[in-house]
């Protein structure tokens, strides 16, 4: 009989429950969820998680930075009943910089040159920062000398010094020797909370010190020393007790590596377990339809990204294992195309393909388009939404289950439980990032058809690795008439405001049709909190209900404006979208309910009001609903005056969607982003993208090689890595690919 090994067990410093006399503090360390030994040594310092160096510090972005005092002096302000700045000149081993202290004068006489500071907050636009919060970030010993941070970290620039000091001081730890005297010692600051200070938890770190041995090491040796990272111990003993400038990093970067492999690992397994499991149709007769369709039935010729993916796609469609492929297509850059490509591919061998889109108003649109664009193709085609009728809902369910239809556009309709298809071998979720998990699981129980997700949200590689790294990747960036500028231009005041309706009333008499975007329905829809002033004034938030009311009565009297906002019927909706797109009105005022893939060729003109209130991917997709025709398209941002917000001026700068999307990325965290909070991953712990996207691609390569070699994780190499994986992720995790 085989035996389960023996696990000896062994009594483990890392789960004892910390000692601490009842009261505030042991309070405080329970808020935290700092009950054991081992969590607390895994507690890391906030500070050094995103310390960033003076060079790379970015107009706009919030940062902490760990900086020596170099000069500094309080500058009085002239508005009475200020206080004056402080302004101190501030360096670290990259460069220096203005840092500017407010209502805080005292600080000049505690900040004396030489004094070591964690600063946070923002760099300005002229190249200055402005300091929200500080800390002296370094206690001495012996006093460090003037100028140490700096030679310390030329001394280190290296990296593999630090690396030793790294690996020594859990050396040191091992042997119970004390670290070096008189080295400038950087104090680590913690993530605190009341009853506990940073300080405190310090003392039980240094208390729990001896535990450090303790620590499991996951990482197999070979990629330690191919990637050159400490061992996970040495990582945390150099994160806890920096002593010089570069340790804390390289423990990071040790603990952020291991994040991101683990979660490689499990995209990669789960991966290959999708395609061993999930047998599909193979589509590998010559396409007939598809490809007559493409050469007689288009109005024009496709753009060579699209015929490139539409290949790629062609080869996926082929296996029989389901395509899991994610299109990135810029804004306007014929995403429905290619998808109606595919989903023609599954009619031509006699299977059903289905377009699934996030809202009613979309759903309707792409009925609309694939209509259109059939043209004389005999495709039995039809739509359904939460809104169609019992009677004709009955009859195409129907007519699904019985294979009569072979195309069928509609919302998360398509999916629910009491809707069978004949045979499901291709479908498309188009802004797939607008549904959840759970929905696009559910296309699997309708036949696990091969799969294609299309966003129009653009995110960098790394971040698409961080998030999807499970599925496969096509990019649209050529657009179809060029990449023509939208010009973009950021507007405050009455005078600004009047002549952008001069431009917008020129543009209505030569034909065109133009988008107003307020941020909200009514004003009693404005949360508790929000300004809700009358629509007219500056400052005020504006509603699409009061705007349309007030530009009938002024500025675009004489010309026929529609309304279109969330609140409406589906019915409604769809009649104001369908009156916009046939003509019948000049001007839609809306709400976002149109930033998600509407597409009227003759829009020219966008007008979004309270623009501060947008993020830039929002933006960007509202913009994308104009210049998509052969008119250029203008986009008009009302802003509060002065603009100052990076976000709008990085609008007014760049059209490139990908391009935004990393600048988007470096001004706010990652999981903030569009579209990625939802997908459940990019939450890490120690990890910090955009700026660790090397380690990403490492730790992405990495995952690579160990699950080709072993992808069960069952060589005594990999075990630890999958205890890691059970413990990061859950059980499921584990959850072996099939043969
Ligand atoms: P998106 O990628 O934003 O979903 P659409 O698929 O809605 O873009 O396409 C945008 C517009 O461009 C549509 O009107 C579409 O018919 C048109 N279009 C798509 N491909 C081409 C092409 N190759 N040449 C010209 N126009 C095209
Ligand atoms: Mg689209």
């Amino acid at each position: 009989m085989l035996q389960a090994p023996v696990r000896w067990p062994r009594p483990s410093r890392l789960a004892a429950p910390l000692q601490l006399p009842a009261g505030k503090m042991a309070d405080g360390m329970e808020a935290l969820g700092l009950s054991t030994v081992g969590a607390l040594l895994e507690h890391l310092p906030s500070d050094s998680r995103q310390a960033r160096t003076v060079a790379t510090l970015r107009t706009g972005e919030r940062a902490t930075v760990a900086v020596q005092v170099r000069a500094i002096r309080t500058r009085p302000v002239r508005r009475r009943g200020m206080r004056p700045l402080v302004e101190a000149t501030v360096a670290d081993a990259s460069g220096s910089m203005r840092a500017t202290f407010f209502n805080q004068p005292w600080l000049a006489q505690r900040y004396r040159p030489g004094t070591r500071l964690l600063l946070h907050g923002a760099a300005d636009q002229r190249g200055g920062f402005r300091v929200w919060n500080h800390a002296p970030s370094a206690e001495t010993a012996n006093g460090p000398p003037e100028g140490q941070l700096a030679v310390d970290a030329g001394a280190r620039a290296a990296g593999e010094p630090a690396l030793e000091a790294a690996t020594d001081a859990v050396r040191r730890e091992r042997s119970g020797e004390p670290g070096g005297a008189g080295q400038a010692a950087a104090v680590a600051h913690y993530p605190a909370t009341e009853g506990v200070s940073s300080t405190q938890i310090l003392t039980l770190v240094q208390g729990a010190r001896g535990s450090l041995r303790e620590v499991t090491e996951a990482l197999p040796a070979v990629v330690r020393v191919s990637e050159r990272l400490p061992d996970r111990a040495g990582a945390l003993a150099a994160m806890h007790f920096p002593e010089g400038a570069q340790d804390s990093e390289i423990g990071r970067r040790r603990l952020a590596f291991e994040e991101l492999l683990v979660a490689q690992l499990l995209f990669l397994r789960r991966r290959a377990r999708r395609r061993a499991s999930r047998r599909a149709r193979e589509l590998a007769e010559p396409p007939s339809l598809s490809e007559r369709w493409l050469d007689s039935g288009l109005p024009f010729a496709l753009t060579g990204d699209q015929r490139r993916v539409i290949a790629e796609i062609g080869e996926d469609l082929r296996e029989p294992r389901a395509m899991q492929r994610l299109l990135m297509g810029e804004v306007g850059s014929g995403k429905t195309v290619v998808a109606l490509q595919a989903m023609l591919r599954a009619v031509e061998h006699g299977h059903q393909a289905a377009l699934m889109a996030p809202t009613e108003t979309l759903a309707h649109q792409h009925f609309a388009t694939v209509q259109r664009l059939l043209g004389a193709e005999p495709v039995a085609v039809a739509l359904l939404t939460g809104s169609t009728p019992a009677r004709r809902r009955e009859d195409t369910l129907g007519k699904l289950a019985s294979g009569e239809l072979s195309l069928i556009v509609g919302t998360h309709a398509l999916i629910e439980p009491d809707v069978h298809y004949r045979e499901l071998a291709v479908a498309v979720i188009d802004e797939q990032h607008r549904f959840g998990v759970r929905q696009r699981a559910a296309l699997d129980v309708k036949g696990a058809p091969h799969t294609l997700h299309m966003t129009a949200t653009p995110i960098p590689r790394t971040l698409a690795l961080a998030s999807y790294g499970d599925l496969d990747v096509s990019v649209l960036r050529d657009l179809p008439h060029g990449r023509r500028t939208i010009q973009t231009r950021l507007l405050s005041g009455e005078r600004e405001r009047e002549r952008a309706y001069e431009e917008l009333r020129e543009q209505l008499r030569a034909g065109r049709q133009a988008y107003v975007v307020c941020p909200l329905i009514e004003q009693d829809g404005a949360r508790p909190g929000e300004d809700t002033r009358a629509s007219g004034g500056e400052g005020s938030v504006r509603a699409a209900t009061a705007e349309l009311e007030r530009l009938r009565g002024a500025e675009l009297a004489g010309f026929r404006l529609l309304l279109l906002h969330g609140g409406m019927r589906p019915r409604e909706k769809q009649a104001a979208m369908a009156a916009f797109a046939a003509g019948e009105a000049d001007v839609l005022v809306a709400t976002t309910v149109i930033e998600v893939g509407i597409d009227v060729p003759n829009a020219a003109v966008m007008v979004v009001e309270n623009a501060e209130r947008f993020g830039i991917s929002q933006l960007h997709q509202l913009r994308g609903r104009v210049g998509r025709g052969e008119h250029p398209g203008s986009c008009f941002l009302m802003g509060p005056s002065p603009p100052g917000s990076a976000r709008l001026r990085a609008m007014v700068e760049h059209a490139d969607g990908f391009r935004l999307a990393e600048i988007d990325l470096a001004l706010r965290k990652e999981g903030e982003l569009v579209g990625t909070r939802q997908s459940g991953a990019a939450q890490f712990k120690v990890a910090c993208l955009p700026q660790d996207d090397q380690l990403l691609e490492r730790a992405r390569a990495c995952a690579e090689a160990i699950v080709a070699a072993d992808a069960e994780l069952r060589e005594p190499e990999h075990v630890l890595l999958a205890d890691a994986l059970e413990s990061s992720f859950g059980s499921d995790a584990l959850k072996p690919i099939p043969a």
